[in-house]
Protein backbone atom coordinates (compact mmCIF):
# COMPACT_ATOMS: atom_id res chain seq x y z
CA UNK A 1 0.00 0.00 0.00
CA UNK A 2 1.42 3.21 -1.16
CA UNK A 3 0.70 6.33 -0.22
CA UNK A 4 0.43 9.80 -2.38
CA UNK A 5 0.01 13.57 -1.49
CA UNK A 6 -1.26 15.86 -3.68
CA UNK A 7 -1.79 19.99 -3.04
CA UNK A 8 -4.98 21.30 -4.97
CA UNK A 9 -6.30 24.93 -3.85
CA UNK A 10 -10.14 23.19 -3.46
CA UNK A 11 -11.08 19.27 -3.02
CA UNK A 12 -15.09 18.28 -3.84
CA UNK A 13 -15.93 15.28 -2.25
CA UNK A 14 -18.72 13.77 -5.27
CA UNK A 15 -18.89 14.01 -8.16
CA UNK A 16 -23.23 14.40 -8.43
CA UNK A 17 -24.38 17.85 -9.92
CA UNK A 18 -23.74 20.14 -6.65
CA UNK A 19 -19.89 18.57 -6.85
CA UNK A 20 -19.57 19.17 -11.00
CA UNK A 21 -20.98 22.67 -10.69
CA UNK A 22 -18.64 23.63 -7.90
CA UNK A 23 -15.81 22.11 -9.40
CA UNK A 24 -16.24 23.58 -12.87
CA UNK A 25 -17.26 27.63 -11.72
CA UNK A 26 -13.84 27.08 -9.43
CA UNK A 27 -11.89 25.88 -11.98
CA UNK A 28 -13.01 28.70 -14.16
CA UNK A 29 -12.32 31.01 -11.92
CA UNK A 30 -8.50 29.67 -11.83
CA UNK A 31 -8.39 27.94 -9.44
CA UNK A 32 -6.83 24.14 -8.75
CA UNK A 33 -9.76 21.68 -7.84
CA UNK A 34 -9.63 17.74 -7.51
CA UNK A 35 -12.67 16.06 -7.76
CA UNK A 36 -12.57 12.79 -5.84
CA UNK A 37 -15.48 10.26 -6.57
CA UNK A 38 -15.94 6.73 -5.38
CA UNK A 39 -18.82 5.43 -7.16
CA UNK A 40 -18.07 3.59 -10.54
CA UNK A 41 -19.36 6.29 -12.95
CA UNK A 42 -21.95 6.02 -14.77
CA UNK A 43 -23.89 5.21 -11.92
CA UNK A 44 -27.56 5.43 -10.81
CA UNK A 45 -28.78 8.17 -8.42
CA UNK A 46 -32.32 9.04 -7.89
CA UNK A 47 -33.66 12.94 -8.81
CA UNK A 48 -34.70 12.65 -13.06
CA UNK A 49 -36.78 15.85 -13.50
CA UNK A 50 -35.20 19.32 -13.08
CA UNK A 51 -36.54 22.53 -12.76
CA UNK A 52 -35.63 25.83 -15.11
CA UNK A 53 -33.65 27.34 -12.69
CA UNK A 54 -31.35 24.75 -13.10
CA UNK A 55 -31.03 26.09 -16.48
CA UNK A 56 -29.68 29.49 -15.49
CA UNK A 57 -27.35 27.72 -13.22
CA UNK A 58 -25.91 25.70 -15.59
CA UNK A 59 -25.99 28.85 -18.30
CA UNK A 60 -24.22 30.65 -15.76
CA UNK A 61 -21.22 28.06 -15.56
CA UNK A 62 -20.97 27.24 -19.09
CA UNK A 63 -22.52 23.93 -19.03
CA UNK A 64 -25.76 24.99 -20.40
CA UNK A 65 -25.05 24.10 -24.23
CA UNK A 66 -24.28 20.53 -23.35
CA UNK A 67 -27.29 19.55 -21.63
CA UNK A 68 -28.92 21.30 -24.69
CA UNK A 69 -27.52 19.20 -27.05
CA UNK A 70 -27.67 15.76 -24.77
CA UNK A 71 -31.32 15.26 -26.46
CA UNK A 72 -33.13 15.37 -23.43
CA UNK A 73 -37.28 15.54 -22.97
CA UNK A 74 -38.07 18.86 -22.51
CA UNK A 75 -39.91 19.25 -19.44
CA UNK A 76 -42.33 22.15 -20.20
CA UNK A 77 -44.32 21.82 -16.94
CA UNK A 78 -46.03 20.16 -13.51
CA UNK A 79 -49.40 18.14 -13.60
CA UNK A 80 -51.21 17.42 -10.30
CA UNK A 81 -53.68 14.99 -10.66
CA UNK A 82 -56.41 13.81 -7.74
CA UNK A 83 -60.05 12.72 -7.14
CA UNK A 84 -60.65 13.23 -11.17
CA UNK A 85 -59.15 16.96 -10.69
CA UNK A 86 -56.29 18.33 -12.87
CA UNK A 87 -54.22 21.45 -12.53
CA UNK A 88 -51.30 21.86 -14.86
CA UNK A 89 -48.58 24.73 -14.15
CA UNK A 90 -46.78 25.89 -17.89
CA UNK A 91 -43.52 27.01 -16.62
CA UNK A 92 -43.45 29.80 -19.32
CA UNK A 93 -46.29 31.38 -17.84
CA UNK A 94 -44.67 32.66 -14.45
CA UNK A 95 -43.98 36.27 -13.68
CA UNK A 96 -41.20 37.06 -15.56
CA UNK A 97 -38.13 34.60 -15.26
CA UNK A 98 -35.49 33.90 -18.21
CA UNK A 99 -35.73 29.76 -18.38
CA UNK A 100 -40.02 28.51 -18.92
CA UNK A 101 -38.88 25.21 -19.50
CA UNK A 102 -36.25 22.27 -17.93
CA UNK A 103 -35.38 18.39 -18.57
CA UNK A 104 -36.17 14.89 -17.65
CA UNK A 105 -32.72 13.37 -17.55
CA UNK A 106 -31.05 9.82 -16.32
CA UNK A 107 -29.05 10.59 -13.79
CA UNK A 108 -26.33 8.42 -15.10
CA UNK A 109 -26.26 9.88 -18.18
CA UNK A 110 -26.73 13.81 -16.88
CA UNK A 111 -24.11 13.49 -13.67
CA UNK A 112 -21.70 11.78 -16.72
CA UNK A 113 -21.82 14.84 -18.57
CA UNK A 114 -21.41 17.50 -15.90
CA UNK A 115 -18.62 15.59 -14.76
CA UNK A 116 -17.07 15.91 -18.28
CA UNK A 117 -18.05 19.40 -18.32
CA UNK A 118 -16.18 19.84 -15.04
CA UNK A 119 -13.24 17.88 -16.03
CA UNK A 120 -12.83 20.13 -19.68
CA UNK A 121 -13.00 23.00 -17.64
CA UNK A 122 -9.63 21.88 -15.45
CA UNK A 123 -10.85 20.28 -12.25
CA UNK A 124 -8.61 17.09 -11.76
CA UNK A 125 -10.87 13.27 -10.81
CA UNK A 126 -10.20 11.08 -9.02
CA UNK A 127 -11.81 8.10 -9.53
CA UNK A 128 -13.47 5.33 -7.80
CA UNK A 129 -11.42 7.00 -4.78
CA UNK A 130 -13.25 7.26 -1.42
CA UNK A 131 -12.85 10.04 1.11
CA UNK A 132 -12.32 8.32 4.51
CA UNK A 133 -11.15 11.67 6.26
CA UNK A 134 -10.90 14.70 7.01
CA UNK A 135 -9.04 17.36 9.41
CA UNK A 136 -10.50 21.07 9.09
CA UNK A 137 -7.85 22.19 11.02
CA UNK A 138 -4.75 21.33 9.34
CA UNK A 139 -7.08 21.34 5.66
CA UNK A 140 -6.28 17.68 4.82
CA UNK A 141 -8.72 15.55 3.23
CA UNK A 142 -7.90 11.63 3.15
CA UNK A 143 -8.50 9.07 0.40
CA UNK A 144 -8.54 5.83 -0.41
CA UNK A 145 -8.10 4.44 -4.14
CA UNK A 146 -9.55 1.63 -5.54
CA UNK A 147 -5.86 0.09 -5.43
CA UNK A 148 -5.83 0.45 -1.53
CA UNK A 149 -3.59 3.24 -2.07
CA UNK A 150 -3.98 6.34 0.05
CA UNK A 151 -4.13 9.54 -1.11
CA UNK A 152 -3.90 12.82 1.50
CA UNK A 153 -4.88 15.98 -0.04
CA UNK A 154 -3.11 19.06 1.08
CA UNK A 155 -5.91 22.03 0.29
CA UNK A 156 -7.08 25.28 1.12
CA UNK A 157 -10.93 24.54 1.35
CA UNK A 158 -12.93 21.58 1.00
CA UNK A 159 -16.50 21.31 -0.36
CA UNK A 160 -18.52 17.95 0.45
CA UNK A 161 -20.60 17.31 -2.13
CA UNK A 162 -21.18 13.86 -1.36
CA UNK A 163 -25.14 13.31 -1.16
CA UNK A 164 -26.53 10.38 -0.05
CA UNK A 165 -23.04 9.88 1.51
CA UNK A 166 -23.11 12.46 3.87
CA UNK A 167 -18.99 12.29 4.60
CA UNK A 168 -18.69 15.60 6.70
CA UNK A 169 -22.05 15.38 8.74
CA UNK A 170 -20.38 11.88 9.64
CA UNK A 171 -16.96 12.52 10.11
CA UNK A 172 -17.35 15.92 11.76
CA UNK A 173 -21.02 14.85 13.98
CA UNK A 174 -23.11 17.43 11.71
CA UNK A 175 -25.87 15.29 11.32
CA UNK A 176 -29.27 16.38 13.10
CA UNK A 177 -32.50 14.42 12.26
CA UNK A 178 -35.18 15.98 9.87
CA UNK A 179 -38.26 17.83 10.93
CA UNK A 180 -40.57 15.95 8.32
CA UNK A 181 -42.45 12.77 8.85
CA UNK A 182 -40.25 10.00 7.62
CA UNK A 183 -41.72 8.91 4.33
CA UNK A 184 -40.10 5.94 1.42
CA UNK A 185 -39.97 6.26 -2.19
CA UNK A 186 -40.55 2.64 -4.19
CA UNK A 187 -39.84 3.39 -8.03
CA UNK A 188 -38.84 1.86 -10.98
CA UNK A 189 -38.58 2.55 -14.70
CA UNK A 190 -41.26 1.14 -17.59
CA UNK A 191 -41.86 1.15 -20.99
CA UNK A 192 -45.21 1.82 -23.15
CA UNK A 193 -47.06 4.11 -21.02
CA UNK A 194 -49.63 5.91 -22.25
CA UNK A 195 -48.49 9.74 -22.77
CA UNK A 196 -51.18 12.82 -22.83
CA UNK A 197 -51.47 14.08 -26.60
CA UNK A 198 -52.27 17.62 -25.91
CA UNK A 199 -48.93 18.99 -25.59
CA UNK A 200 -47.40 18.02 -21.53
CA UNK A 201 -46.29 14.66 -22.71
CA UNK A 202 -42.48 16.06 -21.37
CA UNK A 203 -44.61 17.47 -17.67
CA UNK A 204 -43.97 15.66 -14.89
CA UNK A 205 -47.29 14.27 -13.78
CA UNK A 206 -48.24 13.63 -9.96
CA UNK A 207 -50.99 11.61 -9.03
CA UNK A 208 -52.47 11.76 -5.68
CA UNK A 209 -53.05 8.39 -4.10
CA UNK A 210 -56.36 8.07 -2.28
CA UNK A 211 -56.67 10.57 0.42
CA UNK A 212 -53.50 12.33 -0.15
CA UNK A 213 -52.12 8.94 1.73
CA UNK A 214 -49.39 9.28 -1.07
CA UNK A 215 -48.34 10.28 -4.55
CA UNK A 216 -46.89 8.87 -7.50
CA UNK A 217 -43.99 10.57 -10.08
CA UNK A 218 -44.18 10.21 -13.37
CA UNK A 219 -41.21 11.66 -15.47
CA UNK A 220 -40.90 10.63 -19.21
CA UNK A 221 -37.61 10.73 -20.67
CA UNK A 222 -36.79 10.75 -24.54
CA UNK A 223 -36.10 7.23 -25.06
CA UNK A 224 -39.60 6.21 -24.33
CA UNK A 225 -39.24 5.09 -20.89
CA UNK A 226 -40.71 7.07 -17.87
CA UNK A 227 -39.43 6.78 -14.10
CA UNK A 228 -42.64 6.16 -11.53
CA UNK A 229 -42.20 6.31 -7.90
CA UNK A 230 -44.84 5.83 -5.16
CA UNK A 231 -43.72 8.17 -2.26
CA UNK A 232 -45.58 7.43 1.10
CA UNK A 233 -45.08 7.50 5.41
CA UNK A 234 -42.99 4.53 5.99
CA UNK A 235 -46.19 3.23 8.56
CA UNK A 236 -48.22 3.67 5.00
CA UNK A 237 -46.10 1.24 3.17
CA UNK A 238 -46.25 -1.29 6.32
CA UNK A 239 -49.27 -1.22 6.80
CA UNK A 240 -49.79 -2.65 3.23
CA UNK A 241 -47.32 -5.62 4.39
CA UNK A 242 -46.22 -6.33 0.76
CA UNK A 243 -43.11 -6.64 -0.82
CA UNK A 244 -41.60 -3.46 -2.87
CA UNK A 245 -43.13 -4.71 -6.31
CA UNK A 246 -46.51 -5.93 -4.57
CA UNK A 247 -46.69 -2.62 -3.17
CA UNK A 248 -45.85 -0.63 -6.17
CA UNK A 249 -48.67 -2.98 -8.59
CA UNK A 250 -51.12 -2.42 -6.31
CA UNK A 251 -50.89 1.62 -5.33
CA UNK A 252 -50.67 1.83 -8.98
CA UNK A 253 -53.92 -0.13 -9.52
CA UNK A 254 -55.69 2.03 -6.75
CA UNK A 255 -55.02 5.26 -8.13
CA UNK A 256 -57.25 6.12 -11.23
CA UNK A 257 -54.78 8.40 -13.34
CA UNK A 258 -51.97 6.56 -13.21
CA UNK A 259 -53.76 3.12 -13.71
CA UNK A 260 -55.10 4.50 -17.16
CA UNK A 261 -51.57 6.39 -18.26
CA UNK A 262 -49.63 2.94 -17.34
CA UNK A 263 -52.20 0.20 -18.15
CA UNK A 264 -50.19 -0.93 -20.90
CA UNK A 265 -46.70 -0.86 -19.20
CA UNK A 266 -44.35 -2.81 -18.55
CA UNK A 267 -40.95 -2.73 -16.31
CA UNK A 268 -37.74 -2.28 -17.51
CA UNK A 269 -35.52 -2.53 -14.50
CA UNK A 270 -36.75 -3.73 -10.96
CA UNK A 271 -38.56 -2.21 -8.20
CA UNK A 272 -36.29 -0.02 -5.68
CA UNK A 273 -37.11 1.52 -2.83
CA UNK A 274 -35.38 4.48 -0.35
CA UNK A 275 -36.38 4.90 2.83
CA UNK A 276 -36.61 7.66 5.17
CA UNK A 277 -35.14 10.44 3.14
CA UNK A 278 -34.94 13.39 4.35
CA UNK A 279 -31.82 14.44 6.20
CA UNK A 280 -30.68 17.77 8.15
CA UNK A 281 -27.54 19.00 9.57
CA UNK A 282 -26.60 21.25 12.42
CA UNK A 283 -24.44 23.47 10.26
CA UNK A 284 -23.42 24.39 6.91
CA UNK A 285 -20.05 25.43 6.86
CA UNK A 286 -16.87 25.70 9.08
CA UNK A 287 -13.15 26.08 9.49
CA UNK A 288 -11.88 25.39 5.79
CA UNK A 289 -14.96 23.64 4.39
CA UNK A 290 -18.59 23.73 3.36
CA UNK A 291 -21.46 21.48 2.52
CA UNK A 292 -23.52 21.77 -0.62
CA UNK A 293 -26.33 19.74 -2.31
CA UNK A 294 -27.92 16.58 -0.78
CA UNK A 295 -24.71 16.93 2.43
CA UNK A 296 -26.96 19.49 3.68
CA UNK A 297 -30.56 19.49 4.04
CA UNK A 298 -32.98 17.52 1.90
CA UNK A 299 -36.42 17.91 2.39
CA UNK A 300 -38.87 15.99 -0.28
CA UNK A 301 -39.09 15.31 -3.87
CA UNK A 302 -42.39 16.44 -4.48
CA UNK A 303 -41.65 19.53 -6.45
CA UNK A 304 -38.32 18.04 -8.26
CA UNK A 305 -36.47 20.76 -6.35
CA UNK A 306 -32.88 18.12 -4.80
CA UNK A 307 -31.25 19.36 -8.25
CA UNK A 308 -31.86 22.83 -8.24
CA UNK A 309 -30.61 23.03 -4.70
CA UNK A 310 -27.46 21.09 -5.62
CA UNK A 311 -26.68 23.12 -8.45
CA UNK A 312 -27.78 26.49 -6.50
CA UNK A 313 -25.74 25.45 -3.38
CA UNK A 314 -22.80 24.34 -5.33
CA UNK A 315 -22.64 27.49 -7.40
CA UNK A 316 -22.92 29.80 -4.53
CA UNK A 317 -20.71 27.90 -2.51
CA UNK A 318 -18.02 28.44 -5.50
CA UNK A 319 -18.82 31.82 -5.21
CA UNK A 320 -18.20 32.54 -1.66
CA UNK A 321 -15.29 30.13 -1.58
CA UNK A 322 -13.66 32.39 -3.96
CA UNK A 323 -14.10 35.47 -2.57
CA UNK A 324 -12.86 33.96 0.83
CA UNK A 325 -9.57 32.37 -1.25
CA UNK A 326 -8.94 36.30 -2.09
CA UNK A 327 -8.90 36.99 0.88
CA UNK A 328 -11.87 39.03 0.89
CA UNK A 329 -14.23 40.35 3.93
CA UNK A 330 -16.57 37.18 3.76
CA UNK A 331 -19.91 36.26 6.58
CA UNK A 332 -20.63 32.25 5.43
CA UNK A 333 -23.87 32.51 7.58
CA UNK A 334 -25.09 35.37 5.39
CA UNK A 335 -23.77 34.87 2.13
CA UNK A 336 -24.02 31.23 2.12
CA UNK A 337 -26.44 29.47 5.02
CA UNK A 338 -28.95 32.67 4.97
CA UNK A 339 -28.94 32.69 0.69
CA UNK A 340 -29.64 29.17 0.96
CA UNK A 341 -32.25 28.79 3.56
CA UNK A 342 -34.10 31.31 1.78
CA UNK A 343 -35.01 29.15 -1.08
CA UNK A 344 -35.37 25.92 1.30
CA UNK A 345 -37.57 27.63 3.48
CA UNK A 346 -39.89 28.58 0.47
CA UNK A 347 -39.88 25.20 -0.54
CA UNK A 348 -40.24 24.09 3.05
CA UNK A 349 -43.70 25.85 3.34
CA UNK A 350 -44.78 24.41 -0.09
CA UNK A 351 -43.52 20.78 1.01
CA UNK A 352 -45.54 21.13 4.07
CA UNK A 353 -48.81 22.33 2.43
CA UNK A 354 -48.64 19.47 0.13
CA UNK A 355 -48.87 17.21 2.83
CA UNK A 356 -51.25 18.71 5.27
CA UNK A 357 -53.82 19.44 2.27
CA UNK A 358 -53.73 23.13 1.54
CA UNK A 359 -51.57 23.22 -1.74
CA UNK A 360 -54.01 20.84 -2.94
CA UNK A 361 -56.92 23.45 -2.22
CA UNK A 362 -54.93 26.29 -3.72
CA UNK A 363 -54.25 23.92 -7.00
CA UNK A 364 -57.19 22.01 -7.62
CA UNK A 365 -59.50 25.74 -6.71
CA UNK A 366 -62.17 26.42 -9.72
CA UNK A 367 -60.86 29.59 -9.80
CA UNK A 368 -57.25 31.50 -9.05
CA UNK A 369 -56.64 35.13 -10.16
CA UNK A 370 -53.99 34.70 -12.49
CA UNK A 371 -51.05 36.15 -11.04
CA UNK A 372 -51.26 33.78 -8.46
CA UNK A 373 -51.03 30.85 -10.39
CA UNK A 374 -48.16 32.71 -12.08
CA UNK A 375 -46.78 32.84 -9.02
CA UNK A 376 -47.13 29.58 -7.79
CA UNK A 377 -45.62 28.44 -11.76
CA UNK A 378 -42.55 30.37 -10.87
CA UNK A 379 -41.78 28.86 -7.29
CA UNK A 380 -42.40 25.52 -9.02
CA UNK A 381 -39.91 26.44 -11.72
CA UNK A 382 -37.21 26.99 -8.77
CA UNK A 383 -37.79 30.63 -9.03
CA UNK A 384 -37.50 30.44 -4.99
CA UNK A 385 -34.98 33.96 -4.74
CA UNK A 386 -36.73 36.09 -6.88
CA UNK A 387 -38.51 38.81 -4.22
CA UNK A 388 -40.77 39.96 -6.52
CA UNK A 389 -42.77 36.67 -6.37
CA UNK A 390 -44.71 37.33 -3.15
CA UNK A 391 -44.47 33.54 -2.34
CA UNK A 392 -41.02 34.21 -1.46
CA UNK A 393 -41.37 36.97 0.48
CA UNK A 394 -43.95 35.40 2.95
CA UNK A 395 -44.88 32.05 1.53
CA UNK A 396 -46.87 30.96 4.58
CA UNK A 397 -48.49 33.55 4.92
CA UNK A 398 -49.94 33.91 1.37
CA UNK A 399 -50.62 30.48 0.85
CA UNK A 400 -52.96 30.74 3.98
CA UNK A 401 -54.72 34.09 2.68
CA UNK A 402 -55.12 32.27 -1.12
CA UNK A 403 -57.01 29.12 0.41
CA UNK A 404 -58.86 31.93 2.73
CA UNK A 405 -59.76 33.60 -0.19
CA UNK A 406 -60.88 30.19 -2.18
CA UNK A 407 -62.99 29.08 1.18
CA UNK A 408 -65.04 32.76 1.04
CA UNK A 409 -65.64 32.46 -2.51
CA UNK A 410 -66.96 28.76 -2.56
C1 LIG B 1 -37.32 9.51 -3.89
C2 LIG B 1 -36.57 10.69 -4.40
C3 LIG B 1 -36.92 11.28 -5.61
C4 LIG B 1 -36.22 12.41 -6.06
N1 LIG B 1 -36.62 13.03 -7.22
C5 LIG B 1 -36.01 14.16 -7.61
C6 LIG B 1 -36.39 14.83 -8.81
O1 LIG B 1 -37.27 14.40 -9.53
N2 LIG B 1 -35.73 15.96 -9.15
C7 LIG B 1 -34.71 16.46 -8.37
O2 LIG B 1 -34.16 17.52 -8.70
N3 LIG B 1 -34.30 15.84 -7.27
C8 LIG B 1 -34.92 14.70 -6.86
N4 LIG B 1 -34.47 14.06 -5.74
C9 LIG B 1 -33.33 14.61 -5.01
C10 LIG B 1 -31.99 14.23 -5.68
O3 LIG B 1 -31.82 12.84 -5.63
C11 LIG B 1 -30.83 14.88 -4.94
O4 LIG B 1 -31.20 16.12 -4.45
C12 LIG B 1 -29.59 15.07 -5.82
O5 LIG B 1 -29.16 13.85 -6.32
C13 LIG B 1 -28.48 15.71 -4.99
O6 LIG B 1 -27.32 15.82 -5.76
P1 LIG B 1 -25.91 15.93 -5.05
O7 LIG B 1 -24.96 16.41 -6.10
O8 LIG B 1 -26.01 16.68 -3.80
O9 LIG B 1 -25.55 14.42 -4.60
P2 LIG B 1 -25.52 13.05 -5.40
O10 LIG B 1 -26.12 13.18 -6.72
O11 LIG B 1 -26.05 12.03 -4.46
O12 LIG B 1 -23.96 12.77 -5.61
C14 LIG B 1 -23.10 12.52 -4.52
C15 LIG B 1 -21.87 11.78 -5.02
O13 LIG B 1 -20.96 11.64 -3.92
C16 LIG B 1 -20.31 10.38 -4.02
N5 LIG B 1 -19.80 10.00 -2.70
C17 LIG B 1 -20.51 9.59 -1.62
N6 LIG B 1 -19.66 9.29 -0.60
C18 LIG B 1 -18.39 9.52 -1.05
C19 LIG B 1 -17.09 9.39 -0.48
N7 LIG B 1 -16.91 8.94 0.79
N8 LIG B 1 -16.01 9.72 -1.23
C20 LIG B 1 -16.16 10.16 -2.51
N9 LIG B 1 -17.37 10.27 -3.12
C21 LIG B 1 -18.47 9.99 -2.40
C22 LIG B 1 -21.43 9.47 -4.49
O14 LIG B 1 -20.91 8.28 -5.10
C23 LIG B 1 -22.18 10.36 -5.49
O15 LIG B 1 -21.72 10.19 -6.82
C24 LIG B 1 -35.15 12.93 -5.30
C25 LIG B 1 -34.79 12.32 -4.10
C26 LIG B 1 -35.50 11.23 -3.64
C27 LIG B 1 -35.10 10.60 -2.34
Amino acid sequence: MSKREISSDVVVIGAGPAGSIAAASLAQKGYSVSIVEKTPFPRFVIGESLLPRCNELLSRNGMLDAVKNAGYMIKHGAAFEGNHKLEKYDFSENIGQTYGSSYQVKREEFDQLLLDEAVKFGANLYKETEVVGFDPESSKVMAIDKNGDKIEFQTKFTVDASGYGRVLPRLLDLDAPSELEIRDAVFTRIKEDIRPEDGTDGYIYIFIHGNNDGWIWTIPFSDGTTSVGVVCTNDYFNSYGLSNEEFFDKIISETPGAKERFSNAKKVVPVGKVDGYSANVKAMHGKNYCLVGNATEFLDPVFSSGVTLALESGDRAAMVIDKTLKGEDVDWNVEYVDYMMKGINVFREFVNAWYDGRLQKVFFAPFKQEKIKRSISSILGGYVWDDHNLFVKNPKDLLNAVIGQIEQAS
